[in-house]
């Protein structure tokens, strides 16, 4: 019997940022029409595109928002923070903060006042992030994952690891393109309203995975609400439209503003397991390697510390009789002799052929 292709998609966090936001509606989507990087977090956030002031082309919002987490960083990454100079911010990677701030409250003594300046970091970086990231991502979509994403058969997977919702929103312009419903889209809000989970199921179904949570999945924090601690869909009810970021502040039980996303820092990977949601999520992953036979990386550098994903693709090693696979890596990095991301893709994927793509815009005009 002839094999089918079978496709995943992997979403890195330089996913997000190749992307180019769409559309620009108004002078604010037209302040910032990218998304920021891991890596220059700080900077690209920092950045605005002003038409009508040159000489405005930064602002440091996290100064003005959280003065003292901005100090805190400024502090720790020996920022020179004499007048406002966005140059100061290059290279201070938003990952790394967060694993300083967590290594910091844990190797603090317990309520130390160390610990309670790091916890406090902590929170307030999520506090900054959220809601500022996933206004950014509201209704926009990126025009390049548009295209790869319109090509997905309706058994092929996108796997994300990022919190922010271009992804879905991606998905949904896809669906509204085609007039009609994608079983990305579908099947990740199945996912989401189920009650309980069997991995094996979703062997053959084309679905979304957001293996590091979202930032539109929100969990009520009030004990007494039915829906304490679990996932509220972010789709419409019975439907398969993503909510507003608006519509997400409220519990749809107990109507509640105490609300939480999950999202899993880099790091604390030790989550993953101890949320099953989460697992079976990666279960899921694990079950669609299966039958694969191309896997789309975009973005994404197999970082050391990601013992999870390493994992999961090691797997590929323990299907018998697998498919000859063809892996394909969009990254700038991959290609270059010797970098770090070479030598991971070409030590994990051992035997497979793999081709490299500078840009998401090379990968989609190729
Ligand atoms: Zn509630």
């Amino acid at each position: 019997m002839a094999k089918k292709d079978r496709k995943i998609v992997i979403l890195g966090a330089g996913a997000s940022i190749g992307s180019k936001r769409f559309p620009i509606r108004s002078s604010h989507d037209q302040f910032r029409d990218t998304m920021p990087s891991a890596e220059n977090f700080f900077f690209d956030l920092f950045k605005v595109n002003n038409p009508e002031n040159k000489y405005l082309n930064s602002l440091n919002f996290l100064g003005l928002t959280y003065e003292g987490l901005h100090d805190l960083i400024v502090r720790s990454w020996n920022i020179n923070n004499d007048g406002f100079d966005p140059n100061e911010w290059k290279g201070v990677n938003i990952e790394e903060v967060m694993t300083f701030f967590e290594v910091g409250s844990n190797m603090h003594p317990k309520g130390s006042n160390e610990q309670k300046m790091f916890n406090k970091a902590q929170e307030y970086l999520l506090s900054f992030l959220n809601p500022f990231m996933p206004m950014i991502c509201e209704d926009q979509h990126c025009e390049y994952l548009l295209q790869v994403f319109w090509q997905l058969d309706k058994s092929d997977s996108i796997i994300s690891y990022n919190w922010d919702t271009i992804a879905e929103f991606t998905l949904q312009e896809a669906a509204r393109m085609k007039r009609g419903e994608l079983a990305q889209l579908r099947n990740y809000a199945k996912l989401l309203r189920e009650e309980s989970i069997n991995p094996t199921e979703y062997r053959s179904r084309g679905i979304l995975l957001k293996l590091h949570g979202s930032f539109n999945w929100m969990m009520c924090e009030n004990k007494e609400c039915h829906s304490f601690n679990k996932i509220a869909a972010p789709f419409q009810p019975r439907k398969y439209k993503l909510l507003k970021l608006r519509e997400t502040w409220n519990c749809p039980t107990c109507g509640g503003k105490r609300l939480k996303p999950l999202i899993v820092p880099p790091v604390s990977n030790k989550m993953i397991h101890k949320n099953s949601f989460l697992k079976n999520q990666w279960m899921i992953a694990r079950e669609k390697l299966i039958d694969v036979t191309e896997l789309i990386f975009i973005g994404y550098s197999f970082p050391p510390t990601d013992y999870y994903t390493e994992w999961l693709f090691r797997q590929l090693n323990f299907i018998e009789n697998r498919h000859p696979l063809k892996v394909t890596v969009v990254n700038p990095e991959f290609g270059k002799r010797n970098t770090y991301v070479t030598r991971r893709y070409n030590n994990i994927f051992k035997g497979a052929e793999i081709t490299g793509f500078k840009t998401l815009k090379d990968y989609v005009k190729n």
